[in-house]
């Protein structure tokens, strides 16, 4: 159906001037994941039944007259780190392969309360470490533009959904650049919001002090409907900021004359590729059309970005995957000697090896004698990162860069060699390391047809200029309708 490869925008227009039913919808997005996901691999698990009484509900209400939300009825997928009711929660691990979701995470509950169908749960890197989505445990994500390429991670599955037309919308977690790297690789827009701005309570931890869920969509104004629907104050998650969200949806258009822009250096300089540097050039060059004022920005301690990551986001990690230990959650190896035995055969068979190299870095890390040495420095690292940013923006209004100095990478080609792999995040880690609001936007396409996103980053809060700007360029630019072809 056409119109699933439409905004959720124009398909709610669609539903309420009854030219489709959300039930139509919602089952027009059912055939088409059991028509491609096969191939693509997008989904483990589908939450069809659910989904269907949801577009019903809708239906009744569009026919009553009623006012509905404006994501009701919009197929819509959860990654599979995000607790739903009743669906199975795995992580794309297999020490969690059996776990059923016991209670619905905050942002669950508001898409309920929403009416917003959910077709299933996506694809990741198990427990969201990754950039390919190659280290599920049970199955590898395609790239839509070209099967042979990686999606990108970790929320490959989230953002492979959306971008091949099986659902409209989708939400992932972003803890050093998981929703931005998919949605580069993968031609759709991603938006990581500002640390604590949308609540983490039901959401699997991977590092809690970086993890942020945020959505994808096709277009600005799609990611600004649904980031207005999740976010906002929670008690359950104590991380969670007690501020109005405001309204950015009806403030997206704005004249962005005099906006002062930032470009990042390091992240313009030797090894971006030369199609993707074009497509950035490009951007800025739009951006100085319009009137914003374009200048240099240097941040020099972005190289040290992914070495403290790697330092606090895996001695969080090994904290946070302690509690799977085979007598809470999922998993329990068989044949156990002893309590003892039972907890290292289990953790031992359960995990993956990323996962279990993360385990055994944090714990390093972490250990009494090298604390000071790597934590407390990495920490320390962070700080003087975050100051960085701070006196960037006394500058400028946002900054930019590619999302990746790279379009999607074959299958394949770095799952053997994690320090390459790890190199993937250059331009995204650091602002999870400072908690500020980023995303990814479609700008373009390399010579063989590879989406290329550009990664816009706001000072922290201030979701509304970086939405009101990626709106302008994207208005300039147009929408990416060139969905792949598949
Ligand atoms: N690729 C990074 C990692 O492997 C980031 C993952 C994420 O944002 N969840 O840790």
């Amino acid at each position: 159906m056409e119109l699933l490869k439409k905004t959720a925008v124009e398909q709610h227009k669609a539903l309420v001037n009854k030219e489709v039913s959300a039930l139509e919808l919602t089952k027009a997005s059912i055939e088409r994941i059991e028509k491609l996901d096969k191939t693509l691999g997008a989904f483990n698990s589908t939450t069809f039944e659910s989904a269907i009484e949801t577009a019903k509900k809708v239906d009744q209400k569009i026919a009553k007259g009623e006012t509905i939300p404006i994501l009701a009825g919009i197929p819509t997928a959860l990654k599979d780190n995000m607790n739903f009711i009743g669906s199975k929660t795995t992580c794309s691990s297999k020490i969690l392969e059996n776990f059923v979701s016991p209670y619905d995470a905050t942002v669950t509950k508001k898409l309920k309360e929403n009416l917003v169908p959910i077709l299933g749960k996506a694809n990741l890197d198990e427990f969201a470490m990754g950039s390919s989505n190659e280290n599920s445990a049970f199955k590898i994500v395609r790239n839509p533009y070209n099967l042979n390429k990686v999606p990108g991670g970790s929320s490959g599955g989230s953002a492979c959904s959306v971008s091949s037309c099986e659902v409209t919308l989708s939400l992932g977690s972003d803890t050093g650049g998981s929703i931005r790297l998919p949605a580069s690789f993968c031609g759709i827009a991603g938006f990581k919001p500002t640390y604590g701005r949308v609540s983490r309570y039901g959401l699997v931890a991977f590092a809690s002090s970086l993890d942020q869920i945020g959505p994808f969509g096709r277009c600005i104004e799609d990611i600004t409907y649904l980031y207005e629907t999740i976010a906002g104050y929670d008690e359950k998650d104590s991380t969670s900021l007690k501020l109005e969200v405001g309204n950015i949806s009806s403030n997206l258009k704005r004249d962005i004359k005099g906006l002062k822009i930032g470009v990042i250096k390091e992240l313009m300089a030797q090894g971006v590729d030369d199609d993707v540097k074009a497509s950035v050039e490009n951007a800025i060059k739009t951006y100085e059309k319009l009137g914003a004022k374009i200048k240099e920005i240097s941040l020099p301690l972005l190289e040290h970005s992914i070495g403290v990551y790697y330092i606090v986001a895996t001695a969080e990690a090994s904290s946070n995957l302690a509690r799977f230990d085979g007598v809470k959650y999922g998993f329990r190896a068989q044949n156990c000697e002893n309590l003892l035995d039972m907890y290292c055969k289990t953790r031992a068979q359960g995990f993956g090896p990323e996962v279990k190299r993360r385990i055994m870095l944090g714990t390093y890390a972490l250990s009494s004698g090298y604390y000071d040495a790597y934590y407390k420095k990495a920490q320390q690292l962070r700080r003087l990162i975050a100051d960085d940013f701070k006196k960037a923006f006394e500058d400028v209004d946002i900054l930019v860069s590619p999302t990746c100095p790279n379009t999607a990478f074959d299958l394949n080609s770095r799952a053997d060699n994690p320090l390459a792999m790890y190199l993937t995040d250059i331009a995204t880690i650091s602002s999870n390391l400072v908690g500020a609001p980023a995303l990814s936007m479609p700008i373009g396409f390399d010579k063989d047809k590879m989406p290329v996103g550009l990664q816009i980053i706001a000072k922290n809060l201030d979701e509304l200029t970086l939405l009101q700007s990626a709106y302008a360029l994207e208005r300039e630019l147009g929408v990416n309708t060139e969905r792949p072809n598949i």
